[in-house]
């Protein structure tokens, strides 16, 4: 299944000169969702994943996903004050200013085995700041799956060593 079909690009959103991916069509397509989730779990399913975790807002879509197919657990890692336990938090760089992200800091037994997911990896920075999250809580993370790369901006070398699948590249 041609799964690029189902991704739409707008033009100067959410500024100027920036080419937004749009994942809705393929969300909202029963076929291209299945394939997407499978597409994203396939290198990982006898790797023994315990937990997925993601990245809200949209990086919740998919790691929910992804976690069910894979009998794993969920975690979510939230923009700051949004967990009601005890967290961890990582401040990272923006192109403008940072982002605070949490965690809760029972999120994962020590040593567990986590598959980091998110809908697209540009600059790779959330995903950074989100396996920085799962290291600080003793999480092992056994690789990232995404389903867009936007391989001009360089995310790969940004995440080295970890383990990177992504299902479509631009
Ligand atoms: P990075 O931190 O790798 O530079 O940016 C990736 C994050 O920004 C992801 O969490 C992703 O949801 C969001 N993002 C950046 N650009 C796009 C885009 O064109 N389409 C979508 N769907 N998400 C984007």
């Amino acid at each position: 299944m041609e799964l690029a079909r189902y991704i739409r690009d707008i033009p100067d959103w959410p500024k100027a000169g920036i080419l937004f991916r749009d994942i809705t069509p393929l969300l909202a397509n029963p076929q291209a969702l299945r394939a997407a989730v499978d597409a994203m779990c396939a290198p990982y399913k006898d790797a023994g994943i315990a937990h997925v975790a993601a990245v809200e807002a949209r990086g919740f879509i998919f790691g929910t996903a992804v976690a069910a197919r894979l009998n794993a657990g969920f975690v979510p890692i939230r923009k700051k004050g949004k967990l009601p336990f005890e967290t961890e938090s990582i401040t990272y760089d923006l192109e403008y200013g940072t982002d605070t992200l949490e965690i809760h800091r029972d999120a994962v037994p020590a040593g567990a085995k986590v598959l980091m997911v998110d809908d697209l990896l540009a600059t790779g920075g959330t995903m950074k700041a989100a396996c920085d999250l799962i290291e600080k809580v003793q999480g092992h993370i056994v690789g990232i799956t995404c389903l867009i790369e936007l391989a001009d901006l360089q995310g790969r070398p940004r995440l080295a060593p970890h383990t990177i699948h992504t299902v479509i590249s631009y």
